[in-house]
């Protein structure tokens, strides 16, 4: 049914860079042996599944949305991918993304932009517009996100489907095709609060080729997600989170569901955060430097394209050609943005100021959660935009990240969750709730709890 699905609307929406039916077949038909030999399955175990082009599947393309990894075909599974198949969930296909998840709205991928089902005229967010434009025109009931500065989360509030990004270390990187590695996290993204807590179980938990994977046991987010129960729980509102350059739906919608919370039961308390106006230029000095040493790897020799190599070029002609064909505008930006700063001489200035911002926006955090159990604020300051509103101004591009980037910097938990249309425009609004590392359950009690 769902690959019946794809089939009549993704033309439209454009969420999959690649489908493969018959491998999805053939993998639900093999759940169905497993099951009959008695195999103790889980509750996902058939469930169709899109997974995010940035994450290896054995056999399969993945091309990140970059021309320069046309036509590679990586021969591992990520440990994600793994675990997906291990509880029997069926993969339908890779899905669209800005390319190397840099971007807010999937015009950065150099196979086309996604659209958003509930306007095609608009975008669906990114990195990951793939995955949740394909939750939310039914194509698929489960997916996978990967957040580095909000791409589960910004796309899930402007498609009004949920999407968590668990603790730093919560999931593996295994297999993640890398943008940012200290700030990257796969998560689960599905469009009910339940839904996300089965398939977070599955993916979550210790993972020994992943060197920053935490060795601690997974919270119980599907009981959290069952209970919903929020009575006594300090909710914390962000006042730098809102405000100015905030629109009027969007608030209303939010305060709304802070209004419902407290009638059930929760106890608001306000927090301030007032490093968090730092967080931004801070992440976009960080992200770029650890991008420019990530893709370095993207040399014309080891994976996909190679342009120029006519036996004559040297290696270096052809890693500059295959580069410049290869990369799009948006990833060469951050490569000679990231390069600059790392370079000696302004490492100080730049990528050393960084990360001592950094270190006040974790302070923040440690203060506010002193006096809330969780946090929460708007996911984005607004609806969803229209396409090529803002291909060329990457600043305002970037200003989308506001709300989501500060819990990459401290890997904290965060998730948005949908709450209603804003009167503005008739579009989803996002509700984002931040909880402290390992404490991934909170979000699924609040998110149960509007739901
Ligand atoms: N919009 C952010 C960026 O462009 C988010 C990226 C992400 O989370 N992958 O960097």
């Amino acid at each position: 049914a769902h690959l019946d699905r794809i089939e009549a609307v993704d033309e439209a929406v454009h969420a999959f860079l690649h489908v493969d039916g018959e491998r999805a077949l053939a993998s639900a038909a093999e759940v169905d042996r497993r099951r009959a030999d008695g195999e103790p399955l889980g509750p996902l175990a058939g469930v169709p599944l899109a997974l995010k082009d940035v994450l290896t599947y054995a056999g399969a393309p993945t091309t990140c949305g970059s021309k320069i990894l046309e036509g590679w075909r990586p021969p591992y599974n990520a440990t994600v991918t793994q675990r997906l198949l291990d509880a029997g969930i069926v993969i339908l296909g890779k899905t669209n993304l800005d390319e190397f998840a840099m971007g807010s709205s999937t015009e950065n991928s150099a196979y086309g932009p996604t659209h958003n089902p509930w306007d095609l005229d608009r975008i669906p967010g990114g990195s990951g517009g793939g995955s949740a434009a394909a939750l939310a025109a039914f194509e698929a009931p489960l997916a996978i996100g990967t957040d580095t500065g909000g791409s589960i989360r910004q796309p899930a509030a402007v498609t009004g489907t949920v999407g968590v990004k668990p603790t730093y270390g919560g999931t593996s990187r295994y297999g993640l095709v890398a943008l940012a590695s200290s700030l990257d996290q796969p998560g689960p993204c599905a469009r009910s609060v339940l839904d996300t807590a089965l398939l977070h179980a599955v993916i979550a938990g210790h993972d020994p080729r992943d060197s920053t994977s935490i060795d601690a046991p997974v919270p119980d987010v599907v009981a959290a997600a069952r209970s919903g129960d929020v009575a006594g729980l300090r909710v914390g509102v962000v006042r730098e989170l809102g405000g100015e350059g905030y629109a009027p739906g969007v608030e209303q919608r939010f305060r709304e569901s802070v209004d419902l919370l407290a009638a059930a039961g929760a106890e608001i308390v306000e927090v301030s955060c007032p490093h968090f106006r730092y967080a931004l230029p801070a992440y976009y000095l960080i992200l770029p430097s650890e991008a420019s040493s990530n893709l370095a790897k993207f040399d014309a020799m080891r994976f996909g394209l190679r342009v120029g190599d006519d036996g004559v070029a040297s290696a270096e002609q052809v890693m500059a050609a295959t580069r410049e064909a290869g990369f799009g505008a948006e990833v060469k930006r951050r490569i000679i943005l990231g390069t600059y700063a790392l370079s000696s001489g302004y490492y100080d200035a730049y990528y050393g100021q960084a990360q001592k911002v950094r270190t006040l926006v974790i302070r923040d955090f440690e203060n506010a959660f002193a006096a809330a159990d969780v946090l929460v604020s708007p996911t984005t300051p607004t609806t969803a935009f229209r396409l090529g509103e803002r291909v060329d101004d990457p600043l305002a591009m970037y200003a989308n990240d506001l709300c989501t980037i500060p819990s990459n910097l401290a890997g904290n938990a965060s998730a948005s969750f949908p709450v209603g249309l804003s009167p503005d425009d008739g579009l989803p609004v996002g509700l984002q709730v931040i909880a402290p590392p390992l404490a991934d359950d909170r979000l699924y009690r609040v998110g149960a709890a509007l739901e």
